[in-house]
């Protein structure tokens, strides 16, 4: 049994790897879990799935996590280094990386750190330092796994070929709640209006990536890290369906893709048995009753996020992290209504502009990066 350390497993994507430890019974045991600050969920977490340790970020939550705990009996821990030391203790086998934002960096390098197998759905952290966190899983022998759907999507399709045999990769949006809007409508788009997704139920940050495209933004950087294909290879596409969660096109021209509903448990659920494929009892894709799956390409002139994306991926060492830390300070502030919607993209664009990159050759460097852009953001807003 693969004893698991779900970091995270109070939001989306960890509640999503809850049910699929629930579907599949005798093949994982939950070893630790961690929250932010939801201390009511992960005390109902605990008495559910019994780990052995629980950790809660915010040190302030401890006492309420205490009191909400019924039916279980284990360690507590609190603070955001607890979630390194849960991360990186070799009682666990698997790490889950399902934070929101760069929050998840240093817990997902202590376990990348700690040789283990990691899925990483967080995605921040890799835009933020990708080659740091691959260099580490080389240096330790762990694995990474993506689950982030069109990354599991290209990790899948690429099996059915040679690594220097892919000529292209796109990576499938939905196209978000504004997809058909105009620039005037966005530049009126309320937080409920932003908060609306079409096809997919995820936890507010990444909702609002989807409605900006920076989403698709940040995973252009993803997939560039992860599978080692230069910029000019990657490109995204519009299919509003979400069915079809990547394509990558092979040297001969042949174009293979994966397939599945909107549902991030089947991504989660591949991470987790990779390299086997097991059943899981999940709802399955009912092709033949949908009438029609379309692909268009993006409106890169309402969504400037993908060019954003492309800049900072070129420029590289520390831009991408200037990319995602100004876009997570700019979230939050149109979250908390302090700036309109379209403002997002001026503030990402602005603090790219501004920042002189240097070279990513260490998580201090990064994170010092990241501290800047949030503050060039907060002094611009
Ligand atoms: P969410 O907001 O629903 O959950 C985030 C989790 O992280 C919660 O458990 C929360 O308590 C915890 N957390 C938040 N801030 C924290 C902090 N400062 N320190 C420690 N823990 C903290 O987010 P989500 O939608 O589950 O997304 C998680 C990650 O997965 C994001 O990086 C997102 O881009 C990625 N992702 C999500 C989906 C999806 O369908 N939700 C799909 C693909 C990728
Ligand atoms: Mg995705």
């Amino acid at each position: 049994m693969k004893a698991l350390c779900i970091l995270g497993s109070t939001g989306s994507i960890g509640e999503s790897t809850l049910d699929v430890v629930r579907r599949m019974p005798g093949k994982f045991r939950v070893r630790s879990m961690t929250a932010g600050g939801n201390a009511k969920k992960l005390a109902e977490q605990a008495a559910e799935f019994q780990p052995a340790r629980i950790a809660i970020s915010e040190k302030d939550k401890y006492a309420e996590l205490k009191s909400s705990l019924n039916g279980w009996r284990g360690e507590i821990l609190a603070g955001a280094e607890a979630l390194c030391a849960l991360a990186e203790e070799p009682e666990s086998d698997y790490v889950v990386s399902a934070i929101v934002g760069a929050a998840g960096l240093l817990p997902t390098l202590a376990a990348l750190k700690s040789g283990k197998q990691v899925g990483i759905a967080n995605k921040e952290p890799l835009v933020m330092c990708g080659p740091l966190m691959i260099a580490a899983a080389e240096k330790s022998g762990a694995t990474i796994l993506p689950i982030d759907s069109e990354h599991s999507a290209v990790f899948q399709s690429a099996r059915a070929g040679n690594h220097g045999e892919i000529r292209k990769i796109v990576l499938t949006a939905s196209g978000g709640p504004f997809r058909k809007a105009t620039k005037e409508m966005m530049a009126k788009a309320r937080k409920e209006d932003a908060l609306k997704h079409p096809t997919w139920s995820m936890g507010a940050k990444i909702t609002i990536d989807s409605a900006t495209l920076m989403n698709k933004a940040l995973e252009i950087i993803e997939a560039h890290f992860l599978f080692g294909v230069p910029y000019e290879a990657i490109h995204v596409w519009v299919h509003p369906q979400s069915i079809v969660h990547a394509l990558v096109e092979f040297t001969d021209g042949s174009v293979v893709a994966q397939l599945g509903l909107p549902d991030m448990r089947l991504p989660i659920q591949y991470a987790l048995t990779w390299p086997e494929r097991l059943d899981g009892g999940l709802p399955v894709l009912p092709l033949e009753k949908m009438a029609t799956l379309t692909f268009e390409e993006p409106d890169r002139e309402r969504f400037p996020s993908l060019d954003l994306s492309y800049l900072a991926g070129r420029k590289g060492g520390t831009a991408p992290a200037v990319l995602n830390a100004a876009n997570e300070a700019a979230v939050q502030l149109f979250l908390d209504a302090a700036i309109p919607f379209v403002k997002i993209f001026d503030l990402v664009g602005a603090a790219l502009g501004a920042h002189a990159v240097k070279p990513l050759d260490s998580v201090a460097g990064v994170l010092a990066a990241d501290a800047w852009a949030r503050d060039f953001v907060k002094r611009k807003a």
